[in-house]
């Protein structure tokens, strides 16, 4: 894997507002957010999909839902609630191939998350 934009932003080779890193994770704002908050929290590790994850990934994922409850309590919406979001493969949305976690916040969230027209298909 030659890595994604967000390899660059874990080189620091492009900017991001970075709010958590540790030996394993880093998160940092979504630069296009959907809700008041929007984190991705991504593992260094580089892992294009889900499905391309590997036996040993598995407390590193999970790490990643730590962190957003970490996160959630540090920054004041873990009371309120949010959603934390991985998409796979083109279909579900996903345009990084580099797994990541998206944590939104901040506002009511519809459920479910597809449209009319989608319901249609
Ligand atoms: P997904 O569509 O699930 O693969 O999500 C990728 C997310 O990465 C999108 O929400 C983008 O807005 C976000 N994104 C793309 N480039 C950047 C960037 N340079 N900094 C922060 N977020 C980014």
């Amino acid at each position: 894997m030659s890595g994604t934009i967000f390899t660059k932003i874990m080189n620091r080779e492009i900017p991001a507002d970075i709010v958590h890193e540790d030996d394993v994770s880093l998160a940092f704002r979504d630069i296009n957010p959907q809700a008041p908050v929007h984190l991705l929290i991504i593992p260094k590790k580089e892992i294009a999909t889900i499905n391309d994850m590997e036996e040993g990934d598995r407390e590193l994922v999970g790490h990643l839902y730590w962190v957003a409850a970490k996160l959630a309590k540090e920054m004041g919406f873990a009371d309120e609630g949010y959603r934390t979001v991985m998409n796979c493969g083109e279909s579900a949305g996903q345009s990084v191939f580099h797994i990541h976690l998206h944590v939104l916040a901040g506002k009511p969230l519809g459920w479910p998350p597809y449209t009319d027209k989608m319901k249609q298909a």
